[in-house]
Order: C-alpha cells, then structure tokens, then sequence
C-alpha cells in the first residue's frame, strides 16, 4: 500500500456523507423538539456508538481481514500516515486570501487517503468504537502540535447538521473530539457553536459541485455560537476542530461565529486534509516518508 502513497484523486472520490445534500427537512415548528432530541443524542452518543458496533461486522474496515473493526496492521498505517501533523491551509481556498494570506492556520493529523480516509469515512457511517480511538488518538497528536505551548486553549468542534445527526445518531466530530481530549490534559472542549438553521441556498448536487464562492455562500452565516449552556468562548483563545478540510468553507464560517461572540481564534485542526501539503504551502512539515521515497 505505502508503494502507492499519494493517490488524492482516489481518496477524494469517496463520498463524505457530510458533502452530501441536506435531506428536505420538516416544518420549522418542530426545531425546539429536535433540539431537546439532539441534546439527549448527545449524552447517549457515547453508548449508541458502542451499541452500533456491535451490530457491525468485525472485519478490518480498510483491508477486509476476519479480525477486528481495525487490524493491527492498518491501525498501524494510520499511526504512519498521521505521525507528522501538517499546515493544511494553504489547499484550502476559504482559507486564504487572494495575495496568498494566510486568514486561518490549520494543522491537518494527515492525508485525507489510504487507510486514514477509509477508517474516518467507516467511522462516520457506524461509530465503531475502535475506530475512535485510533482516530482520536491521531487527532489528539494535531491539537497538540496547533497549540503549542501557549496559555490555555479552549477546542470548539464544528457543528454538525442536524439532517446528518439524525441520519446517524452521532456526531462523528463530537466523539473523536471526546476521546482525544482525554489524551490532552489541562485543554477543555467547549461545545458553543450551533448551526442556526439558515443555510444560504438550498442546490442539488450537494457541496462538492459547487465552486468556491457557492460554496461559501451556501455556509456563510450557517452557524452561531449559543448564548446560553456550558461554556464561554469570549475573551478565549480557542482552536476550531473538524473531521476532514475540503475548502475550508466552513471553518471559516465557524471562525466568523466565534469571532463575533468575541473569542480569540487561533487556528483549526482537523483530522484529514484532502489536498497534502505541497511545494506552495506553508507546511510545518513534509512526511517523512515522502522524502524517503526513491
Ligand atoms: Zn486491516
């Protein structure tokens, strides 16, 4: 598989049910009900996720080997494929400006490709709960690289929306981003930001048809941080963390939301990037292993 390194074109094609079209949604009048489902959702997730995986065949979900959701072999890979978290901004156009500044850092765990891709995109689908800890751990090494040594920083996940969190009872970001933290002591997870029901336009063809500019206005004023619940971001130096970074479109929408509640925003992490740093980023690091390459 390493002999294959760097295949974006067919990592990229998989679909990410986050890009897909949101599903027609019911009347407004039912949102307070749904939000109160969603709040439950959230202290069950946990124990929904480990009920699904026992529901789910226990073959290795990258290479098909009778063994566990995770071989050993392919739980290493991801241990490869995330050793050397990246600046991941610079391949995402939202995140940049036209003179080539930088608007947000980001530091990607890895390639959106290989076993990465294919362990995140079964994780999104089922939960399993071993997949969220090899993955967790691989984000966990991203925020530590983002935060440095600097004073406290608060982790903000990117909501999902809520189509995708009925469809599957879990938010996959909220997870990974739980079982990380408990690998980062002394830096807290602060769940504020909430999609405000307002997505731009409503396109067939879900979000990877459309250009950049679509794209970012289909997202741009999508989420909101919540006046009232657990934590504060105001005066807070946080770090946005999502799953996968496509455009960047909507980290930097999540930016926006916290920015205007007066948060202090660092940087994102995320788990993948699809685009991997090349000659024109401004990488922290280059793989290794790619320089090892013959
Ligand atoms: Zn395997």
């Amino acid at each position: 598989m390493s002999s294959k390194a760097g295949l974006p074109g067919r990592s990229r094609s998989r679909a990410d049910p986050d890009l897909l079209a949101p599903a027609p949604r019911p009347a407004r009048h039912r949102s307070d009900h749904q939000s109160t489902l969603l709040r439950f959702a959230d202290q069950m997730a946990g124990a929904a996720a480990d009920l699904l995986a026992l529901a789910v065949p226990v073959d290795c979900v990258c290479c098909g080997a009778e063994d566990r959701a995770l071989c050993t072999a392919c739980e290493r890979h991801i241990r490869r494929l995330t050793r050397e978290p990246f600046r991941a901004e610079s391949g995402a156009p939202a995140l940049m400006d036209i003179r080539g500044t930088v608007l947000l850092p980001v530091v990607a765990a890895g390639v959106y490709r290989e076993e990465l891709a294919q362990a995140l995109l079964s994780f999104k689908r089922h939960g399993q709960h071993q997949l969220k800890t090899a993955l967790g751990r691989s984000l966990a090494g991203a925020v530590r690289a983002a935060a440095g040594e600097g004073p406290s920083i608060a982790l903000v996940p990117v909501p999902t929306s809520s189509a995708a969190y009925m469809n599957r009872g879990f938010s996959p970001v909220h997870l990974l981003l739980a079982e990380a933290s408990r690998q980062l002591p002394g830096i807290g997870v602060v769940n504020v930001l909430v999609k405000t029901g307002k997505e731009g336009l409503r396109l067939t063809g879900g979000q990877k048809g459309l250009d950049r500019g679509a794209r970012a206005k289909r997202v741009r004023g999508s989420m909101e941080v919540r006046r009232r619940g657990q934590g504060r971001v105001e005066g807070r130096r946080c770090i946005i963390v999502d799953d996968v970074l496509t455009t960047g479109a909507t980290l930097a929408e999540a930016a926006r939301a916290l920015h205007q509640a007066g948060a202090i925003v660092a940087g994102g992490v995320v788990l993948a990037a699809t685009r991997p740093p090349d000659a024109g980023g401004g990488g922290a690091a280059s793989p290794e292993d790619q320089r090892k390459q013959p």
